[in-house]
């Protein structure tokens, strides 16, 4: 296999402007969080349309710290959906909450809102939405639900800044908005994430988390000229320094091409693999425009396409096992193979093809006739 012709399944786009921009921060006075932070959470804010926006050292710090916000604490129950990176039930668990997990539709891979009602109970608290594969939720309908119960309604958007609902940005669709700038997803900081919402008192809540839980920040104890700090709550340092920010500041700026890029990509597969009928893409449902974070297939025997492709140098992956599978999750919560019966057979079946801005007409030709060939 010459490495040259590797085709990953994701890759980030670093150009000068981005390396430039963080050289500057690099010869500035400050490195960790400071003036590019705030900027940089103003500009996904602008991006959005949210209110406000928190930078944090990971997606994963960004949804403890969501979870934190709300005040989740033991006992209480979270409802989500099984079809996602195990971050999004860990982040319940570390604040001694329980995940409760409710199957997906067949063929979008989201949560299906008509099976969350018999799974409230008097401790539920929120509902996690997973925009799997960077296509947004049905959020109208899971708002109808936490209207109707008092619950939160948070969204794990790791997977889908840029994308829209209904003619709304996600970043607006749910109380609290998580996105993750880990190099695969849709721009990067190396590192980071961000929590988006309107409430004032939730920003307060996650700026204090991610500092220790000390509620006076080390610049705003400088201009106070105070040396007064006081730690009011657990906390952690989940802290975006200003290297990392900047650099998501400058790959912000590319979002809606390479979005544009990824949904032409994700058109000419669906094209492609129209005349190879056991490859079933996932549907796109009108209502929505995807950010094609990822490019799903399902097939019958995934485990030999899988094997081949990645003999021939195609960098395929599986998003992803079903988390309440996970011995964790079994050992801990006592989760059963066949209460999410969609999700578990979703898992045997799904391949997500190379994916990103800059693969050529030709990879996903190639991509495609390998698939195709493993068929036959
Ligand atoms: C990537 C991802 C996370 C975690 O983000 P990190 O930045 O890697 O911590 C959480 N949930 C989903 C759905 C993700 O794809």
């Amino acid at each position: 296999m010459a490495t040259d012709s590797y085709l990953p399944y994701g890759r980030q786009e670093v150009d000068e402007d981005d390396i430039a921009a963080v050289v500057e921060v690099l010869r500035s006075d400050w490195l960790t969080t400071g003036p590019m932070v705030d900027r940089f959470e103003q500009a996904v804010a602008d991006y959005t349309g949210a209110r406000y926006g928190v930078a944090v050292s990971s997606g994963t710090a960004a949804l403890h710290a969501a979870m934190f916000a709300i005040g989740l604490g033991p006992g209480d129950e979270v409802i989500l959906s099984p079809m996602t990176f195990v971050a999004t039930a860990n982040a319940v668990v570390y604040q001694g909450g329980t995940p409760v997990f409710v199957d997906v539709e067949e063929d979008t891979l989201l949560i299906d809102p008509s099976l969350i009602e018999e799974k409230i109970t008097p401790r539920t608290k929120a509902i996690i939405a997973v925009d799997y594969a960077g296509q947004p939720c049905d959020y109208d309908a899971l708002r109808d639900i936490t209207d109707r119960h008092g619950l939160y309604l948070v969204a794990d958007a790791c997977h889908s800044l840029g994308a829209e609902y209904k003619g709304r940005k996600v970043g607006t669709l749910a109380d609290l908005t998580v996105f993750s700038f880990h190099p695969v997803k849709p721009i990067t900081t190396g590192e980071g994430g961000m929590v988006m919402t309107d409430n004032p008192a939730w920003v307060e809540r996650v700026r204090t988390f991610r500092n220790h839980g000390i509620d006076v920040d080390h610049r705003k104890r400088d201009e106070q000229a105070t040396w007064r700090y006081e730690m009011t709550e657990l906390g952690y340092n989940y802290r975006l320094s200003d290297i990392h920010a900047v650099l998501g500041l400058s790959q912000l700026k590319k979002l809606t091409t390479n979005i544009a890029l990824r949904r032409n990509i994700a058109a000419y597969y669906d094209r492609l693999v129209l005349d190879l009928p056991n490859v079933k893409p996932l549907h796109m449902r009108v209502d929505r425009a995807h950010g094609y974070h990822l490019y799903v297939v399902k097939l019958p025997v995934r485990e030999w396409a899988f094997v081949r492709l990645r003999e021939r140098g195609i960098g395929c992956n599986v998003h992803y096992a079903p988390v309440h599978l996970q011995a964790y999750y079994h050992r801990t919560f006592t989760t059963k193979k066949g209460s999410c019966p969609i999700a578990e057979e979703a898992g045997w079946q799904i391949l997500s093809l190379p994916i990103f801005p800059a693969m050529r007409g030709e990879d996903i030709e190639r991509v495609v006739c390998l698939l195709g060939n493993d068929m036959e």
